[in-house]
């Protein structure tokens, strides 16, 4: 119950990006049950290959804890993270991710999973996918529908 809860918080975020014609991604850091980090994909917007919603979320929650091992803290993402976040989580120390929609690009998937499996920060991060995957999948899929249709208009 507690995920569907930070994941409808992590979905809000990724509604953000949608708004500003922006892959629909979004992340939420929760410690102790509290929320600490928030992030949306920026890229477009911010011309920042790096402004993918999870490092946003994950720089905010070490901002507000003054430190950057994130050691109890879950992330959640409405869409599972490219091999730079993947990096980054497992930099980070993160010790769970709850994820929404799958990425349907299956090289990306193999990349951060192999990226999660070598992690040698043991313990390695906890992984539950899944999480409210139709509303992130259909948030996704809407997106790309509306770029497909204004790419025909052009
Ligand atoms: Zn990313």
């Amino acid at each position: 119950m507690k995920d569907e809860y930070y994941m409808t918080l992590a979905l809000k975020e990724a509604l953000k990006s949608y708004k500003k014609n922006e892959v629909p991604v979004g992340a939420i850091v929760v410690l102790h049950d509290k929320v600490i980090g928030k992030g949306h994909n920026l890229k477009e917007t911010k011309h920042d290959v790096s402004s993918h919603a999870e490092l946003i979320a994950i720089k905010t929650a070490s901002k507000k804890t003054h430190d950057w091992r994130l050691n109890e803290a879950i992330l959640y993402i409405t869409m599972s993270p490219c091999p730079m976040c993947a990096s980054a989580i497992t930099q980070s120390r993160i010790k769970k991710i709850v994820v929404g929609a799958i990425n349907p690009d299956s090289i990306t998937k193999e990349s951060t999973d192999i990226i999660f499996a070598l992690n040698t920060s043991k313990p390695l991060v906890k992984i539950k996918e899944k999480v409210k995957e139709t509303e992130c999948l259909e948030l996704l899929q809407d997106f790309f529908k509306k770029q497909r249709k204004k790419a025909k208009k052009n």
